[in-house]
């Protein structure tokens, strides 16, 4: 083992040992008793009932995390990264076509891994919480859509990448980060209108009270917004969301069937408020920026890396080529991946903040967004009190307490 199989092994042991330990804290901290806040919307029975959810959620993410690991772990070390270079190479493709080839190998013999772990996840834990609506023929069909969809997407795009790593040397990796940007932002175009239906149906939200409220709140904050649409979230979850998608003037937001049901026209406008505070704060331009500079600082370092020997000696491969070295070098990358993804997750909780405010400052006060939250946490089984640790980790949102408790002394400023 060389230094860079050492530095790869350590941080792959260290992720999942630093997971674990923040999962141990977490479910040592439901000894917490349940807030006041929430002592009405509580019986006994099924707030312990949204602790043995995440018990059960926990252990089971160990044994996924666990197997994931020990897999790559056994591949690695029984040289399978340069048995399935050999199978590839004998059948005499021509580099690019067997670069693209030896990825789709790996990526699918993950996606097969982690198909009984969905599966189980779907069928068994979302079940016995009375939270699946998927059945069997919509889980085939979506991996097969999924499936098909990553193809078309991501052949080309990976083809365009291992075409200048092969032919634009010290221009690579600006070529490339180029092109995945020019990717995103046509991926972000269509979203709406051509891969979003595949999956789910979208209907305009139907006139009456609710349209009338959201139409007129958007315009008082001067929102440019087109048509609300209603997606049958239902299909697959009993959970329930709202997001925004499209650019400029193709603005639309998206309300799960089951939020519509859940919730009072209020708590609806103040949902919606934030999300819209988000883009009037900019917070989705600025994620759209972030992810593209750490786009481009992986092709840099990529382009560092990839024609290194030792990175190639890690994996015991007598025969050095790009493809493989984007692959390697995806796992070398794992501990920047993760210090980027803690501060990209500790932005966005900053975020959160701020769309709820907003929502509070434009929507007459908080109490319907505190009752919005409220709803939501206990629909969804939420934790409660998570370890600041296990959020410090994991939270791309902040805690519904931490949240509540900002909007309460929010309210009891006088505004400015
Ligand atoms: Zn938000």
């Amino acid at each position: 083992m060389n230094t860079i199989a050492w530095i790869i092994l350590t941080a792959l042991i260290l992720e999942f040992a630093l997971h674990w330990m923040a999962d141990m804290l977490n479910l040592s901290h439901l000894k917490v008793p349940l807030p006041d806040e929430f002592r009405a919307c509580y019986d006994p029975t099924r707030y312990r009932r949204s602790q043995t959810y995440l018990r059960d959620n926990t252990r089971f993410g160990w044994i996924s995390a666990g197997v994931h690991l020990l897999a790559v772990l056994i591949f690695w070390f029984a040289d399978g990264f340069p048995w399935v270079d050999l199978q590839v190479r004998s059948l005499g493709w021509g580099t690019l076509a067997s670069g693209v080839l030896y990825i789709v190998i790996l990526i699918a013999l993950n996606g097969l891994l982690s198909l009984p772990f969905q599966f189980y996840a779907t069928f068994v834990i979302e079940a016995r919480y009375g939270f699946n609506r998927t059945t069997l023929a919509t889980f085939v069909i979506d991996r097969l859509k999924g499936a098909i969809l990553g193809l078309l997407v991501g052949v080309p795009l990976l083809s365009g990448i291992l075409y200048f790593f092969e032919t634009s040397g010290r221009h690579a990796w600006w070529f490339s980060w180029l092109a995945v940007i020019a990717f995103m932002l046509v991926i972000q175009y269509i979203a709406p209108t051509w891969i979003m239906p595949l999956f789910n149906r979208f209907e305009p939200l139907a006139e009456g009270a609710l349209k009338k409220a959201i139409m007129e709140y958007a315009s008082s904050i001067r929102f440019p917004l087109q048509n609300v649409f209603v997606m049958d979230g239902s299909k697959r979850s009993a959970k329930s969301n709202a997001f925004f998608t499209g650019f400029g003037r193709n603005k639309r937001i998206v309300l799960f069937d089951t939020l519509v049901h859940q919730h009072s026209t209020e708590e609806l406008v103040a949902v919606l408020g934030h999300e819209m505070g988000h883009y009037k704060q900019h917070h989705i331009l600025v994620g759209l920026l972030i992810r593209m500079l750490q786009t481009g600082l992986m092709f840099f370092l990529l382009s560092l890396c990839i024609s290194q020997p030792s990175l190639f000696e890690a994996f015991n491969m007598s025969h050095m080529s790009v493809y493989a070295g984007l692959v390697f070098f995806g796992l070398l990358y794992t501990p920047i991946d993760f210090f980027s993804g803690l501060l990209v997750m500790m932005v966005s909780r900053r975020n959160e903040f701020d769309a709820d405010r907003f929502a509070m400052q434009t929507t007459g006060g908080g109490e319907a967004m505190i009752n919005a939250l409220k709803t939501l946490s206990v629909s969804h089984l939420s934790n409660l009190t998570p370890h600041p640790f296990y959020v410090f980790l994991n939270y791309s949102h902040p805690p519904v307490m931490a949240r509540i408790a900002a909007l309460r002394a929010g309210m009891s400023k006088p505004t400015a």
